[in-house]
């Protein structure tokens, strides 16, 4: 469906990023890379769509707290393939303390990672897709896009913020063949998550499995993870035909979390 097509997903190298990059090759988008790590590694998964899909991929290295550096990824994507159909703002970091024990460094990479980025690559992308008259801009947020939880002040205030942004950019664009909405996945095991259930197994001293259990059932009726593979779905979902008139949407893939 998507054959053609460029599709761009900022922190692709891993979890959710990566298994939605694939998704798009599968479905016959073009594909630009970002995020963090081992540049053979990049290099292999690179090289890899390219060979499993018979679609172009390119990878950029652009970090998502520099604006120029964002602003380049965009022109480098639309030079590389001759157009930007598909963005998926992807990319995000966690970090878990009560407010008054929150460092400021890290609200403030947060809220640049999780949030601002999106603006960024939005602001960029729009001109060229309006151009176009399609476009599709897919926005991974969270259930903490929705709803709160302790401890994640930086993190649920992106996100409830980048569910504010899918809204203003879904009707601002409502009438140039462009869709932007939201995914709000619950708890889904990458190395995000692992972190956490790691931290808290250290507190613990409980086994790992145990502490996995427990992150589970707190939040979720349905205690299993959602795969990294059902989002990706879910957004190739959102970039087809067949979703042309959902926009503004927040899409929950969450195992029933903000259904309480
Ligand atoms: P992950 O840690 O596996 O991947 C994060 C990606 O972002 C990596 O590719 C990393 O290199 C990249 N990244 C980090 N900082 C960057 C920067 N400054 N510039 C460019 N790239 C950068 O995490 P994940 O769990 O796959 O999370 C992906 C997205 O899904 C995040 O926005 C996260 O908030 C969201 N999300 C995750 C879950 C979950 O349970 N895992 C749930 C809801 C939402």
């Amino acid at each position: 469906m998507l054959k053609g097509k460029t599709a761009l997903v900022t922190g692709s190298t891993s979890g959710i990023g990566l298994a939605t990059a694939r998704a798009l090759a599968g479905d016959g988008a073009n594909i630009m890379l970002n995020g963090f790590g081992d540049a053979a590694a990049i290099e292999k998964e690179r090289a890899g769509l390219e060979k499993e899909f018979g679609i172009k991929a390119r990878y950029s290295p652009a970090d998502m707290t520099k604006p120029a550096e964002i602003a380049a990824m965009i022109a480098a994507t639309e030079k590389e393939f001759g157009s930007l159909d598909v963005l998926v703002n992807n990319a995000g970091i966690q970090h878990v303390a009560n407010v008054e024990d929150f460092p400021i460094e890290k609200w403030d990479a947060i809220i640049a990672i999780n949030l601002s980025s999106s603006f960024h690559t939005i602001r960029a992308a729009v001109p060229g897709m309006k151009k176009r008259g399609w476009g599709r801009i897919i926005n991974i947020a969270s259930a903490h896009g929705l709803v709160a939880s302790a401890q994640k002040v930086a993190y649920v205030s992106a996100k409830h913020g980048l569910v504010g942004m899918t809204k203003v950019v879904a009707i601002e664009t409502a009438n140039h063949g462009i869709t932007c909405n939201a995914i709000c996945p619950g708890w889904v095991l990458t190395p995000l998550v692992q972190a956490q259930i790691d931290a808290r197994a250290k507190a613990s001293g409980k086994p790992v499995r145990e502490e996995e259990v427990a992150l589970l059932s707190e939040k979720q009726p349905m205690h299993k993870f959602t795969t990294p593979e059902n989002i990706g779905a879910l957004a190739v979902f959102l970039a087809s035909d067949a979703a042309a008139s959902i926009t503004g949407s927040a899409y929950s893939i969450d195992g029933g979390w903000v259904a309480q």
